[in-house]
């Protein structure tokens, strides 16, 4: 939501988000670079925006751990809610996947040592992450895998380390996914919302910008999976977002 797309018409955006009822939008981190625009929503409306810290698994290159170093400190100063965006990539570069891991391994302990949760991106990645997270899982280990699109095989995994919810997005809008079939086998209580903007927007927004309000569009889809009304999901999805960001 901090990205040049949302500049020319910024205050509508808000203003939907207001309209939405949108209490607070959570705001991965990528890279250096995007620090200071992502700070400035949330000094802007610190209530509305919370940031988090993470270097993203694309954005991981030679000099990952100088730069995570220089991350590491802004974690408390910007009182930053959760370790994200991190994980593995291997859709778009298979080539740094020995560095993605290190990158990974670091913000894992970041999420243990400052007990907040841990934002995953998994793309053709989840036998990588998977194990990494299993050996370095305690009780201070809890997260999210965002835009989650796995097998019904693999969100069994991720229910058995008990501490991980996934995150629901746009892609369950989309007429081929299968995810549907697999959500009805994770209960609700694992699950949260998430637009992932201004990427993968909900239908009927496909190939447009994506943006926070949006997300009753998305909880609509799981009123065919979970069944009840559309207030009961948001209400449910509501509270375990804020249980894992352990916000009020
Ligand atoms: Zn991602």
């Amino acid at each position: 939501m901090y990205q040049q797309v949302f500049e020319e018409d910024w205050s509508a955006v808000v203003e939907r988000l207001h309209q939405e009822k949108i209490k607070h939008v959570m705001l991965p981190n990528i890279d250096m670079n995007s620090i200071d625009p992502m700070m400035r929503l949330v000094n802007e409306d610190s209530n509305l925006f919370k940031p988090m810290m993470g270097l993203h698994p694309c954005d991981v290159k030679s000099d990952f751990a100088s730069v995570l170093d220089q991350m590491e400190p802004l974690i408390q100063s910007y009182k930053c809610c959760g370790i994200g965006e991190t994980g593995i990539d291997l859709y778009w570069d298979k080539t740094t996947l020995d560095i993605q891991k290190e990158a990974l391994i670091i913000q894992i302990e970041w999420a243990k040592k400052y007990k907040l949760p841990l934002i995953i991106h998994a793309r053709e990645s989840f036998h990588e992450i998977l194990p990494l997270i299993e050996k370095h899982h305690d009780q201070n280990l809890r997260g999210i895998f965002h835009c989650f699109t796995g097998s019904q095989q693999i969100a069994e995994q991720i229910l058995k380390l008990e501490t991980f919810m996934m995150g629901i997005g746009g892609v369950i809008s989309y007429p081929k996914t299968n995810l549907k079939e697999t959500l009805k086998q994770i209960p609700l209580s694992h699950i949260v919302l998430e637009t992932d903007a201004p990427f993968l927007p909900p239908v009927p927004h496909r190939g447009k910008r994506n943006e926070s309000s949006y997300i009753p569009l998305i909880g609509a889809h799981l009123v065919d999976v979970y069944g009840g009304t559309l207030e009961e999901i948001a209400i449910t999805t509501s509270q375990n977002a804020m249980r894992i960001f352990e916000l009020s």
